[in-house]
């Protein structure tokens, strides 16, 4: 863990059981690894006086005391890691890029990314202000209800497990939200329509594999409830489910050091007297502060001076009431992913919602759609529907066919299948871009974009370690995991 997570301690506490009875917590390999954590200064205590455990600090670079113990023990361990040679500076994979102390911070755009660093920032006592063009969730975080899941693969891909620490750091957030009404844990089917396996071989074999407690092959009754059939391939992930995105983006920008200004298109940034300004199209400051952060969705494009390809996928989904449709349709009990997904059962305006989504289309922002784009993201989210639960998508055949044929917006939202759009930003690779945007030629300016399609599973997690990178903490994140979210992978 250390060695992948690489942080650099001031100061450090050796806690655990007797080294006599578990020697391999206390082995001369564990104290090394600890002293690559230390600079020239570091201070260590511990309650164990043991001499193998004296010795090796000493052999690392430790001047070791016996110092008067806390009750009932009559002596401790302190040190202070003072190296006869010249210790290498501790390198992570990222540069040190840490303030000194907490300031005022901006975040332009509040959706799940500007939520999400508003609440780590605001939690570590910056005084934070989110200026939004319109209002929080105005844009793709706007979306009624999403799945968050890992991502499973036979390799256990970077992706893979980046989405596990992620959905780890979004159901921590979630905690604080009212379960089942904004958003649960229910486990979430993956009906692997290619019929790829999924998670991998090794999975299977042991018990203890990384993945054991995330996702497993799916058992017939899960398939059997969940309206997939039973030969297709599916797993079932424990730990996932679904969130409504508006109530998370406003539960994270409740907090007193939060101030959201609506109304507030940001067109450009500028630095003066070592703070950053917010002006607007007419070149008026709209807001100042010590650091600002780009988390404007496919618009950072824009105020990033397109400095990255950033990548616009306007995304469409098909929604509606159960009451409003066949109401013989047979609804799965929990949401089902794969190609596409469906949330089957989620509160919505009163009553029990459905949400199917979604179309991907490449390079395109206009926003509301056309009536033709409109009705072509009904047939192809219907087609994906029948790849993913066909007996439910026979049942709504009829539905989508009459949801087609309204020919005008208003009409068209009155319908028992209603659509919905907005644009996601996504990155070449996929994965979120975190951090300083040029540390040296703009100081304190930051980015936190390009969720793509995975915005309820990656956000907090980009939340945490864009502000665990500006306090110099340890990351919330493997060292290479965290380099691959990074601004300076680019
Ligand atoms: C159809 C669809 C289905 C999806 N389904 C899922 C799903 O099931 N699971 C999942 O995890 N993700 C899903 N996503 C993706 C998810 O919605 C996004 O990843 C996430 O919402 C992105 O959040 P964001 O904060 O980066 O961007 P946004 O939510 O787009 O927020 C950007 C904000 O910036 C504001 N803004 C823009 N320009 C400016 C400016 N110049 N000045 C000030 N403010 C500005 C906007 O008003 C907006 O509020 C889906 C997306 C779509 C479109």
């Amino acid at each position: 863990m250390l060695r992948q997570q690489m942080p650099e301690a001031d100061s450090i506490y050796l806690d655990g059981f007797s080294p006599q009875v578990n020697p391999d917590l206390w082995n001369a390999y564990t104290i090394k690894a600890i002293a690559r954590c230390c600079h020239r200064g570091t201070r260590l205590a511990t309650w164990t006086i043991a001499r193998a455990v004296r010795d090796d600090l000493a052999q690392c670079g430790f001047d070791v005391q016996k110092v008067p113990g806390v009750h009932p023990k009559r002596d401790n361990l302190q040190a202070v890691y003072n190296p006869r040679w010249e210790p290498r500076p501790v390198r992570g994979l990222l540069p040190d890029v840490s303030v000194a102390a907490p300031g005022s911070c901006l975040i332009i755009g509040a959706g799940l990314a500007g939520s999400a660093c508003a609440a780590s920032l605001a939690r570590r006592g910056w005084q934070v202000t989110v200026l939004d063009a319109v209002s929080p969730a105005a844009g793709a975080s706007g979306l009624p209800a999403g799945v968050f899941a890992p991502h499973v693969s036979p390799d256990d891909s970077m992706l893979s497990r980046l989405s596990r620490a992620g959905v780890r750091a979004t159901m921590q957030v979630l905690q604080g939200m009212e379960r089942n009404a904004d958003w649960s844990d229910c486990g979430v089917l993956e009906h692997r329509v290619d019929a790829t396996p999924g998670v991998p071989a090794s999975w299977n074999d042991t018990a203890a594999h990384p993945g054991a407690d995330w996702s497993r092959p799916a058992t017939p009754a899960e398939r059997e409830r969940n309206g997939v059939p039973a030969d297709a391939v599916a797993c079932w992930h424990l730990r996932a489910g679904w969130v409504k995105p508006p109530a998370l983006v406003d539960h994270q920008l409740r907090h007193a050091n939060i101030r959201v200004k609506g109304q507030a298109r940001v067109a450009r940034l500028t630095r003066e007297s070592g703070q950053w300004l917010a002006l607007d199209a007419q070149g008026t400051p709209v807001a100042r502060a010590d650091m600002v952060i780009i988390t404007a969705g496919y618009d950072s494009h824009a105020l990033l001076q397109e400095r990255w390809h950033l990548q616009a996928l306007r995304g469409q989904i098909s929604w509606g009431l159960h009451a409003d449709v066949n109401t013989q349709a047979p609804w799965p009990e929990q949401p089902v992913n794969g190609h596409g997904n469906l949330v089957p059962q989620v509160p919505l305006e009163g009553g029990a919602g459905w949400v199917l989504g979604s179309t991907f289309e490449r390079d395109v922002t206009a926003l509301p759609p056309s009536a033709n784009d409109r009705i072509a993201a009904l047939g192809s989210n219907w087609d994906k529907l029948r790849d993913l639960v066909p007996p439910l998508a026979t049942a709504l055949h009829a539905d989508f066919r009459i949801a087609e044929q309204a020919d005008s917006v208003s009409t068209a939202q009155r319908s028992t299948v209603r659509s919905w759009s907005a644009v996601r930003c996504a990155s070449h690779d996929r994965l979120p871009i975190v951090g300083p945007v040029d540390h040296r030629a703009a100081p304190g300016l930051w980015v936190c974009t390009a969720m793509g399609s995975r915005g309820l599973t990656l956000s907090a997690l980009c939340g945490e370690l864009l502000a665990a990178r500006a306090h110099g903490e340890p990351l919330p994140l493997e060292a290479r995991l965290a380099h691959a979210l990074s601004s300076e992978r680019l």
